[in-house]
């Protein structure tokens, strides 16, 4: 039994914890950051594997963390994913990643062999053209290759996220999910976010969920699924009649946030409390102090209490966190 859980003022129980591992990336999704890149964190900033296991063990041991999921920027560029994956699995919880893919081809059994359950795969179209325009890099084959590999290691459902781009990859969403189908993957599109380093982000730029099902009606007969959406975001919807699926996560048109049941830990140690909180707790300097395992579960009980009910993106005092996506851990 957990003595205490990551509770909100609202009733809201965090038990799903996103672990950046890195804000590091060799892509350049142009919603996420600019093509030069950004100033990473510096090395000694970012927490060591050690580090990374004690406060996942916190979380899971004195705090009901149930499912961890690992991500950054891109988790396969810290160099030791496979054995913090593996220290995880032995904890007892559910683990997961989010990729871009590049280099699974090379590392998916291993994972799966730590015990990693599932990944997803950010993929926003198949035509080399358009991936090259979005991602800044000509990484095709190497994403699909990743992909087919995480498949063929058992890392299922393999779900691909897709973000739609106005003038650029809007066109592709039937595309998409044909290709999905065939392959076997679980495709699910995200609404785009103000939360790319450029701050470029416009609400009528974003291709709406409402453009997306209409594109998607236009090949295909969708009927919600039955399947309860519980804190799971995304609205699945049966593909002609199905077994086939089609997830749609509206994160800015019809907002989940008052089932939200994830808290974030990034790279360098903070924890925050959603992806648009504009305060952070910094649990890195708590664990460098020498604080013991319960001063550490408290400073995290405390900064899940501040969660505030939505995340306001319409409101006109909006402000978009300081701290780009890449660097949150999406
Ligand atoms: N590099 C990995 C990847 O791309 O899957 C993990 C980190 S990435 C920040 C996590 C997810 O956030 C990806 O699915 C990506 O498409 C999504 N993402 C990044 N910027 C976004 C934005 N502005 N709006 C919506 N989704 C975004
Ligand atoms: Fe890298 Fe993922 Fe951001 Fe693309 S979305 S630039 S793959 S961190």
């Amino acid at each position: 039994m957990h003595r205490r859980r990551l509770e909100d003022r609202y009733g809201r129980v965090a038990t799903d914890l996103r672990v950046s591992l890195t804000d590091r990336c060799n892509l350049r999704c142009s919603y996420c950051m600019p093509a030069e890149g950004l100033d990473w964190l510096p090395d000694d900033s970012v927490l060591t594997d050690d580090e990374v296991v004690r406060l996942v063990r916190v979380g899971v041991e004195l705090l009901g963390v149930e499912e961890v999921r690992f991500t950054g920027g891109e988790p396969l560029v810290r160099r030791g994913l496979v054995d913090i994956v593996r220290r995880t699995h032995a904890l007892g919880v559910e683990t997961s990643l989010t990729t871009n893919a590049l280099g699974l081809a090379r590392t998916a059994t291993a994972l799966a062999e730590a015990g990693l359950d599932r990944v997803n795969v950010s993929l926003d179209s198949i035509r080399p053209e358009s991936f090259a325009a979005i991602t800044r890099r000509d990484r095709l084959p190497d994403v699909l290759a990743g992909l087919a590999a995480a498949r063929d290691a058992g890392l299922g459902p393999v779900k691909v996220n897709a973000v739609l781009m106005r003038g650029i990859n809007d066109d592709q969403a039937p595309e998409l999910l044909r290709w999905a189908i065939g392959e076997g993957y679980e495709l699910r599109f995200i609404e785009q976010m103000p939360l790319d380093a450029q701050h470029g982000w416009s609400r009528d730029g974003m291709v709406t969920a409402d453009e997306i099902f209409t594109a998607l009606e236009s090949e295909f007969v969708l009927k919600p699924a039955d399947e309860p959406r519980g804190s799971a975001p995304a609205e699945l919807f049966l593909v002609d009649g199905g077994p086939a699926t089609v997830g749609v996560i509206a994160s800015v048109t019809r907002p989940f946030c008052g089932d939200c049941d994830r808290v974030r830990l990034t790279a360098d140690g903070q924890i925050r409390n959603c992806l648009f909180a504009r305060e952070e707790s910094d649990l890195r300097a708590a664990l460098r102090g020498g604080a013991s395992d319960e001063e550490i579960a408290d400073r995290w009980v405390t900064a899940m209490a501040g969660k505030r009910a939505g995340h306001g993106i319409d409101d006109p005092t909006f402000l978009q966190p300081d701290r780009p996506m890449s660097a949150i851990g999406g």
